[in-house]
């Protein structure tokens, strides 16, 4: 039996007619995941390799290296098929949802790029897939969905609220419980209620494993750092999982720090994402955790200037082992994170997801010319590059205008 919580974390917080879902799937994710049932895990590990990539490289970054006098490896989930590590749970889902006899997929997306991942092993598994996602997400990132639709996927634009990430969850959860007999939600990250934390989880822990043979490899030890960025925190846990036992391994979840760390509580907004670092106890989206709400307890808006670590909330496992010690929550702004960007692009000719670029914003931040160096992060420096960066293209290319940044090339010249 798998437990519902880590901590005071974690739980089944859903409405009764959700829970025969939960249940069934908690049972197959004993059976399939955890007890490799019909060599249900050899499939999906299969699966990985062929489709997906894997093993995906780990890579020693020479020109970081040198400027942070440390041996600084990346974690190259940006060549994962896809361009992120989004592939590895949702693939394990879909998998698992035919396993259970499911013959429809459901799921939510805020910025696209978990909806692009289903939709692709949606296709991959001869599966009919459904993505619920907000109006407002679906006006502000056409290409991915356009991915979707090109891999068969509808997409169903969500109307009530804001029409973000928030609404598109409920909307998808509204869903499950309607077609529960024959529809599997795949839910996008290491959030929800249990299994889902655990299992998303188990997907990802591919990349945690990776890394300790790599490092191994390359070192003949362990890595003394792990350094990943968390929205929901599955590239995060994915990192960290197989090494949380080995307590000489500093493990650094790196936030997104957005504008400045304030919660307007007039407005119910937050100009950053940090809920790890700054939040306070509540339940969201079925399941007890650190949510950045405001004096009422409302959940306030995020922001990040990436789009896939804007969540007010974050896995109940990385609350749990932030309250005990093992992860280090850090954050770093938007603008460290669009400096970091340009530099691993321009140095290493690696072009990182926004979201990776806050895990290699710490870095500077800890170790670069004008760092603070708060924290030891020892000899050998692991960073996940959870995603490549082209996504984030026209993104940047606005953002970068709107500052005045060191490391970023000249965006002038190329108007002319
Ligand atoms: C979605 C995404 C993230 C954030 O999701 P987590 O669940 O926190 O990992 C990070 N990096 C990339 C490239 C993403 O696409």
């Amino acid at each position: 039996m798998s437990t519902t919580k880590f901590g005071e974390y974690g739980g089944q917080y859903v409405p009764e007619v959700l829970m025969p879902a939960i249940e069934e799937l908690t049972d197959a994710y004993e059976r399939y995941v955890l007890d490799n049932e019909d060599g249900f895990m050899d499939e999906f590990r299969e699966r990985l390799a062929d489709f997906g990539g894997r093993p995906t490289p780990i890579q020693r970054a020479d020109r970081l290296s040198e400027r942070y006098d440390a041996e600084v490896y990346l974690k190259r989930e940006d060549l994962l098929h896809g361009g992120a590590h989004k592939l590895n749970n949702a693939l394990g889902q879909v998998l698992l949802a035919r396993y259970m006899g499911k013959e429809r997929i459901v799921a939510e997306t805020g910025a696209g790029q978990h909806g692009t991942a289903t939709a692709m092993a949606a296709a991959h598994l001869d599966m009919p897939c459904e993505i619920y996602m907000g109006k407002r997400d679906i006006r502000r990132q056409r290409p991915n969905v356009f991915r979707m639709r090109l891999n068969g996927a509808e997409v169903n634009p969500v109307t009530v609220g804001r029409g973000t990430l928030k609404e598109a969850i409920n909307e998808t959860m509204r869903d499950w419980a309607t077609n529960v007999e024959d529809t599997h939600y795949v839910i996008g990250s290491i959030v929800g209620p249990h299994p889902f934390p655990r299992m998303v989880r188990d997907f990802h822990s591919v990349i945690g494993e990776e890394i300790r043979d790599g490092v191994q490899k390359k070192t003949g030890g362990l890595p003394d750092s792990l350094v990943a960025c968390a929205g929901g925190g599955s590239n995060t846990m994915g990192t960290f999982h197989d090494l949380v036992p080995d307590e000489e391994v500093s493990l650094f979840a790196v936030e997104a720090g957005g504008d400045e760390l304030v919660v307007d509580d007039e407005e119910g907004v937050a100009p950053h994402s940090a809920s790890l670092s700054t939040g306070s106890e509540g339940v969201l989206h079925g399941a007890r955790t650190k949510l950045l709400q405001d004096a009422d307890g409302q959940i306030v808006e995020s922001h990040s200037v990436s789009s896939g670590l804007d969540y007010a909330g974050v896995g109940p496992e990385l609350s749990h082992l932030v309250d005990e010690g093992r992860v280090t929550p850090v954050n770093v702004d938007d603008t460290a994170a669009l400096e970091a960007f340009h530099r691993l692009s321009r140095t290493e000719g690696i072009i990182p997801a926004l979201e990776s670029a806050h895990a290699l914003a710490f870095l500077e931040d800890e170790l670069g010319p004008d760092a603070d160096g708060e924290h030891d992060l020892g000899e050998v420096i692991v960073v996940n590059v959870s995603g490549r960066g082209d996504k984030d293209l026209e993104a940047v290319i606005e953002e970068t205008e709107k500052r005045d940044l060191d490391a970023a090339p000249s965006m002038e010249v190329m108007y002319e």
